[in-house]
């Protein structure tokens, strides 16, 4: 397993330099969801430091003792985040990706004061205005990150998921506009089918899953 997880971050790494061309590569977030603790630890073993997970029941179950053990991973959440998991999320997580309403904006501030701790909080935007999608809407991204930054959550980047519907790079160039046009730094954008046009497009966080872990069993 661990060869086998060496041989694909190598290729996987490779692609990245090669996207990123002069510019500085993204960070790698490696996508560990439906991946056994085992795995994890493998993927640490053969270097991966920074791991992406989209529950946080599971993150917890599988990252808690692991993450006291190794002081130097990082944990994004990549998945949509519930009121009554704020607490959780922010014990376990570094870096929160799908901030998208005021009230789990209010309950991550409000958690992070209670356990002195400051993730990096990133805003997860609906470019596709789809209805099913998780993420705000782009008319409401001023007013989020206004009232996020008054009650002291910093929000340094943005995240989204294209629709399949589209070609994601156009999704990819319209995040970086909204980057740009609200002074936020990090983009997370690009998987494992579409990261290289994410990386080309200014992408400073790409979430790979299956490219780097082979494809996942069903739950
Ligand atoms: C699962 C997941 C990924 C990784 O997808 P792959 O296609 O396996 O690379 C990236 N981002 C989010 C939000 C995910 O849920």
């Amino acid at each position: 397993m661990s060869h086998q997880l060496a041989t694909n971050l190598a290729r996987v790494e490779k692609l990245i330099k090669k996207a990123a061309h002069d510019a500085r590569p993204p960070t790698l977030v490696a996508v560990s969801k439906m991946q056994s603790v085992d795995t994890v630890k493998a993927a640490y073993d053969v270097g991966v430091r920074v791991f992406g997970e989209n529950r946080v029941q599971e993150a917890a179950e599988k990252f808690t003792d692991f993450k006291n053990e190794y002081s130097d991973l990082t944990l994004h959440l990549i998945g949509p985040l519930q009121t009554n998991k704020a607490k959780a999320a922010v014990a376990i997580f570094d870096v929160i990706e799908t901030l998208d309403r005021v009230e789990i904006i209010d309950a991550v501030a409000a958690e992070m004061k209670k356990q002195n701790k400051n993730p990096t909080c990133f805003l997860q935007v609906n470019t596709g205005d789809e209805s099913q999608k998780a993420g705000c809407s782009i008319a409401d991204m001023g007013a989020l990150l206004a009232h996020a930054r008054a009650i002291g959550v910093t929000i340094t980047g943005l995240m989204c998921i294209p629709p399949l519907r589209d070609p994601p790079a156009l999704h990819f160039a319209l995040l970086k506009k909204l980057g740009h046009q609200y002074g936020l730094e990090n983009l997370s954008m690009g998987m494992s089918g579409d990261f290289e046009r994410a990386i080309k497009l200014g992408a400073t966080h790409i979430r790979l899953g299956t490219i780097i872990f082979g494809v996942r069993s069903k739950p």
